[in-house]
């Protein structure tokens, strides 16, 4: 059985994330989605939150897909999970600039860990946790853009 680690933020999952998870799955076999701490994004949002909103979000794919945090450098993660691949998704040049510094120094870590970079349907390709977040600290709809348990939480926490 071949799996991936799918690494982020997940702040909160948006249907852009699921997409990729979709993705995915259609190349492996299984996908750890690996929530992690972000300090440069937002410290305080609850970790075991953002955990449980993918969990939800990604219940109809059953066990292929399992969710998790972490806390430690990626490389020490994957090798943990026993997997060789990471896969990250794509939506602007200025994503890959990004993913590309951020797998340059993960090669130095561990050279052995291969990248898949998945470009989202272009439907999402605006779509980003942030702008979810603003739109939904403002009271604005924010269903279309995250699964329905993430609107559901939003809509019950304002
Ligand atoms: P990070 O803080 O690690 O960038 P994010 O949760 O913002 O965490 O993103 C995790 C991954 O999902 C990244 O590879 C990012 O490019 C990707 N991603 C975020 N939003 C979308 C989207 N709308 N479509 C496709 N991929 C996305």
């Amino acid at each position: 059985m071949t799996s991936v680690v799918y690494p982020g933020s997940f702040n909160p999952i948006t249907n852009g994330h699921r997409d990729i998870v979709e993705r995915a799955l259609r190349l492996f076999d299984k996908v750890i989605v690996a929530v992690g701490t972000s300090p440069d994004k937002d410290p305080k949002t609850h970790l075991a939150e953002r955990i449980g909103l993918c969990r939800l979000a990604l219940a109809e794919f059953g066990d292929r897909v399992e969710v998790e945090g972490f806390n430690v450098l990626l490389v020490e993660y994957a090798r943990a999970k026993n997997t060789r691949f990471v896969v990250r998704g794509l939506r602007t040049i200025s994503d890959f600039d990004y993913e590309y510094q951020m797998i340059a120094m993960n090669q130095t870590m561990d050279p052995d860990l291969e990248y898949v970079l998945l470009p989202t349907s272009r439907q999402w390709s605006f779509l980003s946790s942030s702008l979810v977040r603003e739109i939904a600290g403002l009271g604005g709809d924010i269903s279309e853009f995250v699964p329905p348990a993430v609107a559901e939480h939003y809509r019950k926490s304002s």
